[in-house]
């Protein structure tokens, strides 16, 4: 079955295309504000620009036809309401235009079932980590249980906002890393986990209260030294409640360096699996809708385009996965 996945729930506009034996295709493309945030509209804008091209790409990419393919996905939620409306109606459009099964997929789950799939992680707990997500997951009773989240923004958000007030450029992620690289003083600052769940903005604003007497590169360690050890804590007691045996960290926060090595031995303590997809997979890609897409048309979960709503608040517990 060959199936072709819309990723465009924020900063990404990406066409991947997979089979049961290959990832055939993943372009992709990426809204950069040239100052702040991600401006929803701006954003959207965006993706209207790149939808034609990025599917022509993943097309071209992967030598087929419209008509050669089975069916289409879109990331349906959660996200951001103007960007997932490219997505869908993208698919839509493509679904009637070259008759082909519909289906949305969960943005969170995508990131795990792709992680499934590009290492030996089966059924993990997985810590999710991008710009817009933070939460722990784990597989119990035929559905992703959120065992953990953060109450407020995510941990890439406040990455980038940190670096951001530090006057650097989007995405922050990596250069708070580059910055945190240069030091190992670590200044003590809140720990951000309360029981289960995380809280990254209370963080965000007491790094910012530093800069007057801290250098950058200390609150760049500081940040992270506070703010990863909390999300692996977290995991760790997901793991050791859930006992699933087996770790999974992605988004495009887990392209860090220190989180990983945070992760890993932890799970080495444990003596668990830790498992890291390749970089194209953590970050938003069409691929993963695709393969999401791909198992649920393959349990015949289609969507009549009527019913192909987005959904910006869709929680991943919500969805009964058999696949
Ligand atoms: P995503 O939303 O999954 O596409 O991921 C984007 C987020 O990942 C942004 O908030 C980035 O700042 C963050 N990010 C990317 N690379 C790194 C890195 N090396 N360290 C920390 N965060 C990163
Ligand atoms: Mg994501």
């Amino acid at each position: 079955m060959k199936v072709l996945g819309i990723e465009s729930t924020a900063h990404t506009f990406g066409a991947g295309i997979v089979d049961e034996e290959k990832v055939l295709a993943n372009q992709k493309d990426m809204f950069e504000p040239e100052e702040g945030g991600i401006h929803p509209r701006e954003a959207a804008e965006h993706h209207y620009q790149q939808a034609r091209t990025q599917v022509k790409n993943a097309l071209a990419e992967a030598g087929l036809e419209p008509g050669q393919l089975d069916g289409i996905a879109f990331s349906r939620g959660p996200g951001i309401p103007q960007c997932l409306e490219v997505g869908a109606v993208t698919a839509r459009a493509l679904s009637v235009k070259h008759g082909l099964d519909l289906t949305g997929a969960n943005h969170c789950l995508a990131h795990i079932s792709i992680g499934e799939r590009t290492t030996e992680a089966e059924k993990p707990t997985t810590l999710y980590v991008s710009g817009g997500n933070t939460q722990i997951l784990s597989f119990r009773s035929g559905r992703y249980r959120i065992m953990g989240e953060t109450q407020d923004i995510a941990l890439g958000n406040a990455l980038d906002k940190l670096a951001r007030e530090m006057g650097h450029p989007h995405p922050g992620g990596p250069e708070i890393e580059r910055l945190a690289s240069e030091t190992d003083e670590i200044k003590e600052m809140s720990y951000p986990i309360k029981g289960m769940d995380l809280s990254y903005s209370g963080l965000t604003t007491e790094a910012r209260r530093m800069h007057e007497e801290v250098s950058e590169k200390v609150i760049a360690n500081s940040f992270q030294e506070h703010g990863y050890a909390a999300a692996v804590e977290a995991l760790e007691r997901a793991m050791s409640q859930e006992k699933t045996g087996n770790a999974l960290l992605t988004g495009g926060v887990a392209m860090n360096s220190r989180l990983r090595e945070m992760v890993e031995k932890m799970c080495e303590q444990r003596n668990e699996d830790a498992y890291f997809p390749p970089q194209e997979y953590c970050m938003d890609n069409g691929a993963m809708i695709a393969h999401q897409g791909m198992l649920r048309l393959q349990n015949g979960e289609k969507l009549a385009i009527t019913e192909s709503g987005v959904r910006p608040d869709w929680r991943p517990d919500e969805v009964k996965t058999a696949w």
